[in-house]
């Protein structure tokens, strides 16, 4: 790889004095994708610096539910197909990354939830029944006895289950991820303004800094396709998906963490529901097949819908002075073929441009496996990035 010796030459740009970093990665982004791969490329020896426009994690990051999950719910028609598969093995590598054994080091990383579940009225789960019993997923789901149930299913009458997912803090996540490095994000919209292709590289010119990059990772979400477009890489298409969510703040003061599976006869779950606060601060956070199709309902309509879903699927909690908001995201992904869910993380590296989408927060190191896999490796002679006055802070959940 390149010159890694940090060079803090005077150049004239522009008529100004500039200061040259070079660095061997600029990452464009502040979601899971790059904060994920500061963490990593650091470790690795490379020399990193991330540039984010706001907060990390403000957009797709914070506004996802926070779910480790190993792919079940793609599996609703009864069939394991590759998106199940290709994330079936996540919970486990996140949980040995919480437990210090891996690459990137979470231990005790707070959970929102250690686990997740899965309900339905009995009546209507027909043939899942059986799948949810076979050998193809044991270990993946069980069956709970009554007596088993966690008190927030207290009153229900169906059948609920186990599954070996679990809920990260989502916040308490970035902030894991760049502690210690933080003088190595920079609060900078990285854009055509700013950023020239060079014959060996990139460079960014952010205030008085000129960055001289080797490799450039776009981990940029939503704004990808801006860079992609400034840059003319034509090889590669882009898509997004809405979701319409719904947050929930009920007088009742039961949290709960579940799919609601209740006459599903599609690929997703009725509800998906992670639960934040306790008491006056209680949320509750929906998604799932609601969200799916609230794109197509006016805000209004989605509140009412959320509503009678709610009421409809667990009747058994009193919804009475419940408050509701929606607000409309947008998922970043790699185009597919129809413009379907992909089923893995997404790295194409072309030349020395690296795009990165996660597809789903679940599938971070999976992300980072195949990044580390593009990339030539590190030259370890590093000396340290100066202190500067722009890092970047955590951004808060959307309500
Ligand atoms: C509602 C919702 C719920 C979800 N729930 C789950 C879940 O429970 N489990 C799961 O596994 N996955 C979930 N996902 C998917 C998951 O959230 C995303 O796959 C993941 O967060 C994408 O992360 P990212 O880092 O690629 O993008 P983002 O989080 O969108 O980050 C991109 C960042 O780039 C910055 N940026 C953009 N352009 C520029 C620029 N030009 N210069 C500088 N910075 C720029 C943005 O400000 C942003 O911070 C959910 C997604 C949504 C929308």
């Amino acid at each position: 790889m390149n010159n890694i010796e940090l060079r803090r030459d005077r150049d004239q740009v522009d008529g100004l004095t500039q200061d040259q970093t070079d660095v061997d990665i600029a990452i464009v982004g502040g979601g899971i994708a790059g904060c994920w791969l500061l963490r990593l490329l650091s470790n690795k020896g490379y020399r990193v610096v991330l540039f984010e426009e706001r907060e990390l994690g403000c957009d797709q990051t914070l506004a996802s539910q926070g779910m480790i999950h190993g792919g079940l719910k793609y599996a609703l028609s009864g069939i394991l197909n590759g998106s199940s598969e290709a994330i079936a093995g996540m919970p486990a590598r996140w949980r040995s990354c919480i437990a210090g054994d891996d690459d990137i080091n979470l231990e005790g990383l707070p959970l929102l939830a250690d686990t997740y579940h899965m309900f339905a009225e009995r009546s209507t789960l027909g043939r899942l029944t059986t799948f949810f019993a076979s050998k193809a997923l044991r270990g993946r789901i069980d069956r709970l006895d009554p007596n088993q149930w966690p008190s927030e299913f207290a009153g229900f009458t169906g059948t609920v289950y186990d599954l070996n997912d679990f809920v990260v803090d989502v916040p308490a996540l970035l902030s894991r991820l760049v502690s210690g490095l933080e003088h190595c994000t920079y609060q900078q919209r990285v854009d055509a303004t700013n950023l020239v292709a060079t014959p060996d590289g990139y460079q960014i010119m952010t205030g008085k800094t000129t960055f001289k990059v080797s490799t450039l990772i776009s981990c940029a979400g939503s704004g990808s396709r801006e860079l992609i477009d400034t840059l003319a890489i034509d090889e590669l298409q882009t898509q997004s998906r809405p979701l319409k969510q719904v947050v929930v703040r009920p007088k009742h003061g039961v949290r709960m963490n579940a799919h609601c599976v209740t006459g599903v006869t599609g690929n997703e779950p009725r509800l998906t529901i992670t639960s934040y606060g306790e008491g006056a601060d209680l949320v509750w956070y929906v998604g799932g097949l609601l969200a799916t199709t609230g794109v197509q309902r006016s805000d209004a309509a989605q509140i009412e819908f959320a509503r009678r879903e709610l009421a409809q699927c667990i009747p058994w909690l009193d919804w009475r002075g419940a408050d509701y908001t929606t607000f409309q995201v947008d998922r970043a992904e790699p185009l597919q073929r129809g413009g379907v869910r992909p089923d893995e993380a997404y790295v194409a590296k072309i030349d020395n441009f690296v795009q990165c989408f996660p597809t789903k927060l679940t599938l971070a190191p999976d992300l980072g496996d195949q990044v580390l896999r593009a990339l030539p490796p590190a030259d370890q002679k590093l000396a340290a990035l100066p202190a500067h006055q722009q890092t970047v802070n955590v951004g808060t959940f959307r309500w």
